[in-house]
């Protein structure tokens, strides 16, 4: 058995998952807070956030983030792939800064203008 808190909404519900008996989930309010139970301990993925170099614009930072969850456990690869990029301004919101992160489908997208 497994105690984790769901970080779905404010109410932080104390969720309990038995690994052994088919990952059953118990103390959630919901069921976007069941199936995270499960979720979490089968499978944890993860929306990444992190700044790529910028240059010819105001700012020397660009925020990007992932435009899906990967695997957790691709975070820190993931996180690598944006070393070295550096973006020329200027800069949309949206704009695919790394395409489909390690075979996932996802990318990593700039999220403001610069
Ligand atoms: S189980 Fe539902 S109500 Fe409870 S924290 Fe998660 S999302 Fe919120």
């Amino acid at each position: 058995m497994t105690q984790i808190t769901c970080i779905l909404c404010p109410k932080g519900c104390r969720l309990k998952v038995d690994e052994e008996n088919d990952y059953k989930v118990t103390g959630y309010s919901c069921e976007k807070g069941k199936a995270y139970g499960r979720d979490e301990l089968m499978h944890p993925v993860r929306v990444v956030t992190s700044t790529v170099r910028a240059e010819g614009g105001a700012h020397r930072r660009c925020p990007v983030k992932t435009n899906g969850s990967i695997p957790r456990d691709k975070m820190f690869d993931a996180m690598r792939l944006l070393d070295g990029i550096v973006l020329e301004s200027p800069v949309k919101r949206g704009q695919v800064v790394v395409k489909d992160i390690l075979g996932t489908g996802i990318d990593f997208v700039a999220t403001r203008d610069l």
